[in-house]
Protein backbone atom coordinates (compact mmCIF):
# COMPACT_ATOMS: atom_id res chain seq x y z
CA UNK A 1 0.00 0.00 0.00
CA UNK A 2 2.68 2.31 -0.51
CA UNK A 3 1.40 4.31 -2.67
CA UNK A 4 -1.90 4.59 -0.76
CA UNK A 5 0.20 5.68 2.62
CA UNK A 6 3.63 7.65 0.62
CA UNK A 7 4.27 10.89 2.94
CA UNK A 8 3.00 9.04 6.26
CA UNK A 9 5.87 7.78 7.41
CA UNK A 10 8.44 10.28 6.06
CA UNK A 11 9.87 13.09 8.12
CA UNK A 12 6.55 15.79 6.83
CA UNK A 13 3.40 15.46 8.18
CA UNK A 14 0.53 13.71 5.81
CA UNK A 15 -1.77 15.85 4.36
CA UNK A 16 -2.62 14.31 1.19
CA UNK A 17 -2.08 17.55 -0.90
CA UNK A 18 -1.55 16.74 -4.27
CA UNK A 19 -4.20 14.18 -5.80
CA UNK A 20 -7.57 16.33 -5.41
CA UNK A 21 -7.87 15.28 -1.83
CA UNK A 22 -6.48 17.91 -0.30
CA UNK A 23 -8.77 20.05 1.92
CA UNK A 24 -11.47 16.84 2.47
CA UNK A 25 -12.12 16.10 5.78
CA UNK A 26 -11.50 12.26 5.51
CA UNK A 27 -10.31 10.07 3.03
CA UNK A 28 -11.18 7.03 1.82
CA UNK A 29 -9.15 5.08 -0.57
CA UNK A 30 -9.46 1.87 -2.12
CA UNK A 31 -7.10 -0.03 -3.78
CA UNK A 32 -7.99 -1.98 -6.29
CA UNK A 33 -4.67 -3.82 -6.82
CA UNK A 34 -5.21 -5.59 -3.86
CA UNK A 35 -8.92 -6.20 -4.62
CA UNK A 36 -7.60 -7.93 -7.78
CA UNK A 37 -4.87 -9.59 -6.05
CA UNK A 38 -6.97 -11.28 -3.67
CA UNK A 39 -9.99 -12.29 -6.43
CA UNK A 40 -6.78 -14.10 -7.63
CA UNK A 41 -5.82 -15.88 -4.31
CA UNK A 42 -9.02 -16.88 -3.86
CA UNK A 43 -9.73 -18.42 -7.90
CA UNK A 44 -6.46 -20.42 -7.51
CA UNK A 45 -8.04 -21.93 -4.16
CA UNK A 46 -11.17 -22.60 -5.88
CA UNK A 47 -9.23 -25.30 -8.26
CA UNK A 48 -10.81 -24.87 -11.82
CA UNK A 49 -14.49 -23.87 -10.36
CA UNK A 50 -16.09 -20.76 -11.48
CA UNK A 51 -15.22 -17.58 -9.35
CA UNK A 52 -17.78 -15.71 -9.19
CA UNK A 53 -18.02 -11.93 -7.13
CA UNK A 54 -20.52 -11.35 -4.74
CA UNK A 55 -20.73 -7.30 -4.80
CA UNK A 56 -23.73 -6.61 -2.57
CA UNK A 57 -23.98 -3.57 -0.57
CA UNK A 58 -22.35 -1.97 -3.02
CA UNK A 59 -19.36 -4.35 -2.91
CA UNK A 60 -19.05 -4.61 0.85
CA UNK A 61 -18.99 -0.36 1.26
CA UNK A 62 -16.18 -0.24 -1.30
CA UNK A 63 -17.76 1.04 -4.43
CA UNK A 64 -19.47 -1.29 -6.60
CA UNK A 65 -18.94 0.36 -10.04
CA UNK A 66 -14.94 0.70 -9.74
CA UNK A 67 -14.68 -2.90 -7.79
CA UNK A 68 -16.98 -4.85 -10.75
CA UNK A 69 -14.89 -2.80 -13.33
CA UNK A 70 -11.57 -3.96 -11.63
CA UNK A 71 -12.78 -7.86 -10.87
CA UNK A 72 -14.26 -8.25 -14.83
CA UNK A 73 -10.96 -7.01 -16.12
CA UNK A 74 -9.51 -10.08 -13.67
CA UNK A 75 -11.61 -12.11 -15.79
CA UNK A 76 -14.42 -12.31 -13.35
CA UNK A 77 -17.28 -13.09 -15.51
CA UNK A 78 -20.29 -13.92 -12.79
CA UNK A 79 -21.64 -11.17 -10.00
CA UNK A 80 -23.97 -11.49 -6.87
CA UNK A 81 -25.83 -8.74 -5.33
CA UNK A 82 -28.69 -8.61 -3.26
CA UNK A 83 -31.49 -6.36 -5.25
CA UNK A 84 -32.44 -5.52 -8.30
CA UNK A 85 -31.26 -1.30 -8.18
CA UNK A 86 -27.47 -2.93 -6.88
CA UNK A 87 -28.07 -5.10 -10.48
CA UNK A 88 -28.27 -1.88 -12.42
CA UNK A 89 -25.26 -0.66 -11.15
CA UNK A 90 -23.43 -3.50 -12.37
CA UNK A 91 -24.73 -3.96 -15.69
CA UNK A 92 -23.71 -0.35 -16.52
CA UNK A 93 -19.93 -1.01 -15.39
CA UNK A 94 -20.09 -4.57 -16.82
CA UNK A 95 -21.96 -4.87 -19.91
CA UNK A 96 -20.76 -8.93 -20.56
CA UNK A 97 -21.24 -9.93 -16.81
CA UNK A 98 -23.80 -12.54 -15.72
CA UNK A 99 -25.58 -11.07 -12.49
CA UNK A 100 -27.62 -13.29 -10.39
CA UNK A 101 -29.95 -11.37 -7.30
CA UNK A 102 -30.01 -12.99 -4.36
CA UNK A 103 -33.19 -11.42 -2.66
CA UNK A 104 -35.02 -12.91 -5.63
CA UNK A 105 -38.06 -11.94 -7.13
CA UNK A 106 -40.98 -9.59 -5.64
CA UNK A 107 -44.32 -9.79 -7.22
CA UNK A 108 -44.47 -7.32 -10.90
CA UNK A 109 -40.67 -7.26 -11.11
CA UNK A 110 -39.98 -9.58 -13.84
CA UNK A 111 -39.62 -7.22 -15.98
CA UNK A 112 -37.36 -5.31 -14.50
CA UNK A 113 -34.81 -8.21 -14.37
CA UNK A 114 -35.30 -8.16 -18.57
CA UNK A 115 -34.93 -4.42 -18.71
CA UNK A 116 -31.06 -5.03 -17.37
CA UNK A 117 -30.37 -8.81 -17.93
CA UNK A 118 -30.37 -9.70 -15.01
CA UNK A 119 -31.27 -13.59 -13.22
CA UNK A 120 -33.08 -13.77 -9.74
CA UNK A 121 -32.50 -16.38 -7.87
CA UNK A 122 -35.64 -17.87 -6.94
CA UNK A 123 -36.06 -19.35 -3.13
CA UNK A 124 -39.84 -20.15 -3.10
CA UNK A 125 -42.92 -21.39 -5.04
CA UNK A 126 -44.50 -18.15 -5.68
CA UNK A 127 -40.80 -16.64 -7.24
CA UNK A 128 -41.03 -19.87 -9.27
CA UNK A 129 -44.49 -19.82 -10.70
CA UNK A 130 -44.10 -15.81 -11.03
CA UNK A 131 -40.83 -16.28 -13.29
CA UNK A 132 -42.25 -19.38 -14.77
CA UNK A 133 -46.06 -17.29 -15.41
CA UNK A 134 -43.82 -13.91 -16.84
CA UNK A 135 -41.99 -16.70 -19.23
CA UNK A 136 -44.80 -18.30 -20.66
CA UNK A 137 -46.89 -14.70 -21.25
CA UNK A 138 -43.37 -13.37 -23.05
CA UNK A 139 -42.44 -16.75 -24.46
CA UNK A 140 -39.26 -16.73 -23.88
CA UNK A 141 -37.33 -19.42 -21.36
CA UNK A 142 -35.26 -16.88 -19.24
CA UNK A 143 -32.32 -18.11 -17.04
CA UNK A 144 -32.95 -18.12 -13.28
CA UNK A 145 -31.29 -19.77 -10.21
CA UNK A 146 -32.76 -21.84 -7.74
CA UNK A 147 -31.74 -21.50 -4.39
CA UNK A 148 -32.46 -24.51 -1.69
CA UNK A 149 -32.47 -23.97 1.91
CA UNK A 150 -30.21 -26.12 3.30
CA UNK A 151 -30.16 -25.00 7.19
CA UNK A 152 -30.59 -21.30 7.37
CA UNK A 153 -34.00 -21.09 7.77
CA UNK A 154 -33.82 -17.31 5.64
CA UNK A 155 -34.58 -17.71 2.25
CA UNK A 156 -34.29 -20.73 -0.52
CA UNK A 157 -36.40 -24.05 -1.14
CA UNK A 158 -37.38 -26.21 1.67
CA UNK A 159 -37.44 -30.18 1.04
CA UNK A 160 -41.66 -29.38 0.93
CA UNK A 161 -41.37 -27.14 -1.99
CA UNK A 162 -38.92 -29.09 -3.91
CA UNK A 163 -41.15 -31.95 -3.66
CA UNK A 164 -43.98 -30.09 -5.63
CA UNK A 165 -41.46 -29.00 -7.91
CA UNK A 166 -40.42 -32.96 -8.52
CA UNK A 167 -44.06 -33.27 -9.07
CA UNK A 168 -44.73 -30.80 -11.37
CA UNK A 169 -41.52 -30.55 -13.82
CA UNK A 170 -43.77 -28.64 -16.50
CA UNK A 171 -43.38 -25.80 -14.07
CA UNK A 172 -39.20 -25.59 -13.78
CA UNK A 173 -39.64 -26.35 -18.06
CA UNK A 174 -40.82 -22.96 -19.00
CA UNK A 175 -37.35 -21.24 -17.58
CA UNK A 176 -34.11 -22.09 -17.52
CA UNK A 177 -32.38 -23.21 -14.69
CA UNK A 178 -29.03 -21.68 -14.80
CA UNK A 179 -27.71 -22.21 -11.53
CA UNK A 180 -28.69 -24.12 -7.77
CA UNK A 181 -27.29 -22.68 -5.04
CA UNK A 182 -27.44 -22.78 -1.12
CA UNK A 183 -25.29 -20.85 1.35
CA UNK A 184 -23.64 -22.01 4.29
CA UNK A 185 -24.22 -21.26 7.67
CA UNK A 186 -21.06 -22.07 9.96
CA UNK A 187 -18.63 -22.23 6.88
CA UNK A 188 -16.74 -19.57 9.12
CA UNK A 189 -15.79 -22.89 11.90
CA UNK A 190 -14.30 -25.22 9.78
CA UNK A 191 -14.70 -27.83 11.77
CA UNK A 192 -18.52 -27.47 12.66
CA UNK A 193 -20.48 -30.75 11.36
CA UNK A 194 -23.07 -28.34 9.64
CA UNK A 195 -21.00 -27.66 7.35
CA UNK A 196 -21.31 -31.40 6.16
CA UNK A 197 -24.72 -31.84 7.11
CA UNK A 198 -25.87 -28.64 4.63
CA UNK A 199 -23.13 -30.19 1.42
CA UNK A 200 -25.51 -33.56 2.01
CA UNK A 201 -28.43 -32.40 1.99
CA UNK A 202 -27.60 -29.75 -0.96
CA UNK A 203 -26.42 -33.25 -3.26
CA UNK A 204 -29.90 -34.83 -1.86
CA UNK A 205 -32.12 -31.73 -2.56
CA UNK A 206 -30.83 -30.73 -5.59
CA UNK A 207 -30.69 -34.26 -7.22
CA UNK A 208 -34.58 -33.81 -7.24
CA UNK A 209 -34.57 -31.24 -9.32
CA UNK A 210 -33.20 -30.69 -13.20
CA UNK A 211 -29.48 -31.01 -13.47
CA UNK A 212 -27.88 -27.55 -13.37
CA UNK A 213 -24.65 -26.47 -12.37
CA UNK A 214 -24.15 -25.71 -8.42
CA UNK A 215 -23.13 -23.16 -6.10
CA UNK A 216 -22.75 -23.67 -2.33
CA UNK A 217 -19.51 -21.81 -0.89
CA UNK A 218 -18.98 -18.19 0.19
CA UNK A 219 -15.49 -16.87 0.98
CA UNK A 220 -14.97 -19.42 3.95
CA UNK A 221 -16.83 -22.05 1.96
CA UNK A 222 -13.52 -21.64 -0.60
CA UNK A 223 -11.28 -22.50 2.06
CA UNK A 224 -13.37 -25.71 2.88
CA UNK A 225 -11.64 -27.56 0.01
CA UNK A 226 -12.48 -28.74 -3.04
CA UNK A 227 -15.97 -31.21 -2.09
CA UNK A 228 -17.80 -27.46 -1.44
CA UNK A 229 -16.66 -25.84 -4.53
CA UNK A 230 -18.86 -27.55 -7.06
CA UNK A 231 -19.06 -25.60 -10.65
CA UNK A 232 -19.46 -22.33 -8.82
CA UNK A 233 -18.11 -20.77 -5.76
CA UNK A 234 -19.15 -16.93 -4.38
CA UNK A 235 -15.99 -14.73 -3.03
CA UNK A 236 -17.59 -11.95 -0.78
CA UNK A 237 -15.72 -10.98 2.16
CA UNK A 238 -12.27 -12.34 1.41
CA UNK A 239 -12.23 -10.32 -1.80
CA UNK A 240 -12.55 -6.66 0.33
CA UNK A 241 -9.46 -8.21 2.81
CA UNK A 242 -11.48 -9.04 5.13
CA UNK A 243 -11.38 -12.47 7.07
CA UNK A 244 -13.20 -15.28 6.50
CA UNK A 245 -12.15 -17.91 9.02
CA UNK A 246 -12.83 -17.24 12.54
CA UNK A 247 -8.96 -18.97 13.03
CA UNK A 248 -5.65 -18.68 11.60
CA UNK A 249 -3.24 -15.91 10.28
CA UNK A 250 -5.55 -14.00 7.38
CA UNK A 251 -4.04 -14.13 4.01
CA UNK A 252 -5.77 -11.60 1.84
CA UNK A 253 -4.41 -7.99 1.32
CA UNK A 254 -6.52 -5.20 2.84
CA UNK A 255 -8.14 -3.39 0.48
CA UNK A 256 -9.27 -0.38 2.47
CA UNK A 257 -7.36 2.81 3.75
CA UNK A 258 -9.65 5.29 6.02
CA UNK A 259 -7.95 8.81 6.91
CA UNK A 260 -8.91 11.11 9.28
CA UNK A 261 -7.98 14.69 9.07
CA UNK A 262 -6.52 16.86 12.69
CA UNK A 263 -8.65 19.55 12.94
CA UNK A 264 -6.97 21.19 15.86
CA UNK A 265 -4.21 20.23 18.18
CA UNK A 266 -4.24 21.45 21.63
CA UNK A 267 -2.12 20.84 25.16
CA UNK A 268 -4.22 20.16 28.42
CA UNK A 269 -3.46 19.56 31.37
CA UNK A 270 -3.18 16.26 33.74
CA UNK A 271 -7.08 16.06 35.60
CA UNK A 272 -8.66 17.76 32.52
CA UNK A 273 -11.42 16.02 30.72
CA UNK A 274 -11.78 15.18 27.25
CA UNK A 275 -15.10 14.97 25.57
CA UNK A 276 -18.89 14.06 26.10
CA UNK A 277 -19.84 12.99 29.59
CA UNK A 278 -16.48 13.99 30.63
CA UNK A 279 -15.81 10.26 30.48
CA UNK A 280 -12.06 10.14 30.32
CA UNK A 281 -9.83 12.12 32.81
CA UNK A 282 -6.40 13.29 31.76
CA UNK A 283 -3.01 11.37 33.62
CA UNK A 284 -0.54 13.60 32.47
CA UNK A 285 0.18 16.61 30.27
CA UNK A 286 -1.27 15.99 26.77
CA UNK A 287 -1.45 16.53 23.58
CA UNK A 288 -4.53 16.07 21.50
CA UNK A 289 -5.10 15.94 18.07
CA UNK A 290 -9.01 16.75 17.29
CA UNK A 291 -9.82 14.44 13.69
CA UNK A 292 -12.74 15.18 11.60
CA UNK A 293 -14.17 11.59 11.75
CA UNK A 294 -16.78 10.45 13.82
CA UNK A 295 -19.59 7.94 14.53
CA UNK A 296 -21.70 9.53 11.26
CA UNK A 297 -19.15 8.13 9.22
CA UNK A 298 -19.26 4.97 10.59
CA UNK A 299 -16.50 4.91 12.85
CA UNK A 300 -18.39 2.98 15.86
CA UNK A 301 -19.31 4.57 19.08
CA UNK A 302 -17.92 1.99 20.50
CA UNK A 303 -14.74 2.69 19.54
CA UNK A 304 -13.99 5.51 22.38
CA UNK A 305 -12.05 5.43 25.37
CA UNK A 306 -13.30 6.38 28.84
CA UNK A 307 -11.51 6.01 32.55
CA UNK A 308 -10.59 2.47 32.54
CA UNK A 309 -12.04 1.44 29.36
CA UNK A 310 -8.97 2.04 26.48
CA UNK A 311 -10.65 3.00 23.15
CA UNK A 312 -9.51 2.11 19.18
CA UNK A 313 -5.99 3.77 18.15
CA UNK A 314 -5.45 5.70 15.08
CA UNK A 315 -1.92 5.88 13.66
CA UNK A 316 0.53 8.70 12.79
CA UNK A 317 2.93 7.13 10.48
CA UNK A 318 4.25 4.52 12.71
CA UNK A 319 3.11 6.19 16.25
CA UNK A 320 0.30 5.10 17.84
CA UNK A 321 -2.40 7.33 18.76
CA UNK A 322 -5.15 6.03 21.22
CA UNK A 323 -8.54 7.60 21.37
CA UNK A 324 -9.20 10.27 23.91
CA UNK A 325 -12.38 10.20 25.37
CA UNK A 326 -15.83 9.79 23.45
CA UNK A 327 -16.42 9.22 20.18
CA UNK A 328 -18.66 12.26 18.45
CA UNK A 329 -21.26 12.32 15.52
CA UNK A 330 -18.12 14.10 13.49
CA UNK A 331 -14.76 14.09 15.62
CA UNK A 332 -12.75 12.18 17.97
CA UNK A 333 -9.74 13.28 19.85
CA UNK A 334 -6.25 11.09 20.00
CA UNK A 335 -3.62 11.09 21.86
CA UNK A 336 -0.42 12.75 20.30
CA UNK A 337 1.80 13.19 22.95
CA UNK A 338 4.34 10.89 21.79
CA UNK A 339 4.38 11.74 17.82
CA UNK A 340 7.36 13.79 17.18
CA UNK A 341 5.27 17.33 16.62
CA UNK A 342 6.55 17.47 12.84
CA UNK A 343 4.78 14.84 11.81
CA UNK A 344 0.89 15.50 13.31
CA UNK A 345 0.11 19.37 12.26
CA UNK A 346 -3.32 21.32 11.65
CA UNK A 347 -4.15 19.58 8.60
CA UNK A 348 -2.06 15.88 8.80
CA UNK A 349 -3.96 12.62 7.60
CA UNK A 350 -4.21 9.51 9.98
CA UNK A 351 -4.73 6.14 9.89
CA UNK A 352 -8.14 4.83 11.35
CA UNK A 353 -8.14 1.63 9.16
CA UNK A 354 -5.19 0.64 6.92
CA UNK A 355 -1.95 -1.29 7.62
CA UNK A 356 -1.61 -0.66 10.91
CA UNK A 357 -5.48 -0.94 11.84
CA UNK A 358 -7.12 -3.82 10.38
CA UNK A 359 -11.15 -4.24 9.61
CA UNK A 360 -11.09 -7.60 11.75
CA UNK A 361 -9.00 -5.52 14.93
CA UNK A 362 -12.02 -2.81 14.61
CA UNK A 363 -14.29 -5.40 14.37
CA UNK A 364 -13.50 -7.56 17.14
CA UNK A 365 -12.98 -4.58 19.21
CA UNK A 366 -16.78 -3.41 19.02
CA UNK A 367 -18.08 -6.97 19.36
CA UNK A 368 -19.17 -7.34 15.20
CA UNK A 369 -17.56 -8.87 12.06
CA UNK A 370 -15.34 -6.97 9.84
CA UNK A 371 -18.62 -7.55 7.32
CA UNK A 372 -20.49 -4.46 9.02
CA UNK A 373 -17.62 -2.79 9.57
CA UNK A 374 -17.25 -2.38 5.85
CA UNK A 375 -20.40 -1.98 5.04
CA UNK A 376 -20.91 0.89 7.76
CA UNK A 377 -18.33 3.10 6.45
CA UNK A 378 -20.08 5.94 5.32
CA UNK A 379 -21.10 8.83 2.73
CA UNK A 380 -18.75 11.77 3.53
CA UNK A 381 -15.42 10.36 2.66
CA UNK A 382 -13.58 11.87 -0.11
CA UNK A 383 -13.30 8.44 -2.17
CA UNK A 384 -10.06 7.54 -3.93
CA UNK A 385 -9.01 4.55 -6.28
CA UNK A 386 -5.78 3.17 -6.72
CA UNK A 387 -5.16 1.34 -9.84
CA UNK A 388 -8.60 2.19 -11.72
C1 LIG B 1 -23.22 -12.53 1.01
C2 LIG B 1 -23.32 -13.86 0.41
C3 LIG B 1 -22.18 -14.52 -0.06
C4 LIG B 1 -20.78 -14.00 0.19
O1 LIG B 1 -20.41 -14.36 1.51
P1 LIG B 1 -18.95 -13.99 2.12
O2 LIG B 1 -18.97 -14.63 3.44
O3 LIG B 1 -18.93 -12.51 2.18
O4 LIG B 1 -17.94 -14.53 1.18
C5 LIG B 1 -22.34 -15.70 -0.76
N1 LIG B 1 -23.58 -16.23 -0.95
C6 LIG B 1 -24.69 -15.65 -0.47
C7 LIG B 1 -26.00 -16.29 -0.69
C8 LIG B 1 -24.61 -14.45 0.23
O5 LIG B 1 -25.71 -13.88 0.72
Amino acid sequence: MSEATSGSGGGAANTGDGDGAAGAPAILTVVLGALRENYCTLRDHAEGAECAAVVKADAYGTGARQAVQALAQEGCKTFFVATLPEAGVVRAAAPQATIYVLDGLFPQAAAGFVEIDARPVLGSLPEIRDWAAFCLRTGVPRRAALHIDTGMNRLGLRLEDIDVLAGDMDLLDTFETSLVISHLACADSPDDPKNEAQRTAFDELRAKLPAAPASLANSAGILLGPSYHYEMVRAGIALYGGRAVVRGANPMRPVVLLEGRVAQIRNAEAGETVGYGAAQTLNRPTRIATVTVGYADGFFRRLGASDGYPGAAAYVGEYRAPLLGRVSMDLITIDVTDVPEELVQRGTLVELLGPHVGVDDIAAQVGTIGYEVLTALGRRYHRRYIGL
